[in-house]
């Protein structure tokens, strides 16, 4: 993008000659677009749970109710307050993650147990799909923070569930090649558009096509867990064929501990 703009030169009052100015703005510009995609985004996203939670409280409270209908609309109340939180939690994220500010406490971590957890909590979300690890490590560590490599898994899955709308498998194979530690999560979805493969992991990035213009979404998720593996010292990469599926595979440095001759290694819990 470039601006042009005229300077009249003078001397004294007397001009003597014009200089045209080209200046690139592109990077203005993008900060411009980012900015009123960001704005643009967050009063969507934001609205649409707020909307149902105003909603349904106003029916719980106006109207007499018989249990099981108000247990159903709290429960409405109660998962789309959550979508809001984890929506703030993303844009917080990002916040932290441009100023250099996300910390993160890493410790020892077993990668299978904790991919078990996010995969039983996605797993309670769906009746359509039907997640399946395939682990050949068990008890392998890598050097992580815990809630962040959960938040890698979690937003990992919850796109492979959101972006196959007719339900299906979704299988996660763990396993190790030498010294690094892979998860391939695969699922037989929409798939994504050649195109859109290498901006992906672009923030606020979303694939426009029509067959998930209903599906809500900031396009945040992708970029965090580029961010969050980035400081983990691992790699993210997508394979997909649009209409059939995708895979995104990662990659983590394994660490290896020294076992004690007799009993159990204190780092191992
Ligand atoms: P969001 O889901 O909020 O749009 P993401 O950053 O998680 O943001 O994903 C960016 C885009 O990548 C999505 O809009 C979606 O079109 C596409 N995408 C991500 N994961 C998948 C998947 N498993 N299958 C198909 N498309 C996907």
């Amino acid at each position: 993008v470039i601006k042009m703009y005229y300077e009249a030169l003078s001397l004294e009052e007397e001009r003597f000659g014009t200089v045209l100015v080209h200046r690139d703005i592109t990077k203005e510009f993008e900060v411009d677009q980012m900015k009123s995609e960001f704005v643009s985004t967050v009063s969507h996203e934001l609205r649409t749970p707020l909307a149902s939670i105003l909603g349904f409280t106003e029916l719980l409270l106006n109207r007499e109710l018989k249990p099981e209908k108000k247990t159903k609309y709290l429960t409405t109340i109660y998962n789309e307050a959550k979508r809001l939180t984890a929506l703030i939690n993303d844009f917080l994220d990002v916040q932290r993650m441009e100023s250099g500010r996300q910390t993160y406490e890493k410790k020892f971590i077993k990668l299978v147990p904790i991919i078990e957890k996010v995969i039983e909590n996605q797993q309670f979300q769906t009746d359509l799909h039907q997640i399946e690890l395939h682990p050949s490590i068990d008890h392998d560590l890598i050097m992580g923070d815990r809630s962040k490599v959960e938040q890698v898994f979690t937003n990992l899955l919850s796109n492979a569930i959101k972006y196959s709308p007719n339900g299906g498998k979704i299988d996660v194979r763990v396993y190790r090649d030498g010294s690094i530690l892979k998860v391939d999560v695969t699922d037989h979805g929409l798939g994504i558009p050649e195109e859109a493969l290498d901006q992906l992991f672009t923030k606020f990035f979303r694939v426009d096509n029509t067959d998930r213009r209903t599906i809500g979404g900031t396009g945040l998720g992708l970029a965090i867990v580029q961010e969050i593996v980035k400081a983990h010292d691992g790699e993210v990469h997508v394979q997909s064929k649009y209409g059939e599926g995708s895979t995104f595979s990662l990659s983590f440095p394994s660490v290896k501990i020294a076992q004690p001759i007799s009993g159990p290694s204190t780092l191992l819990r």
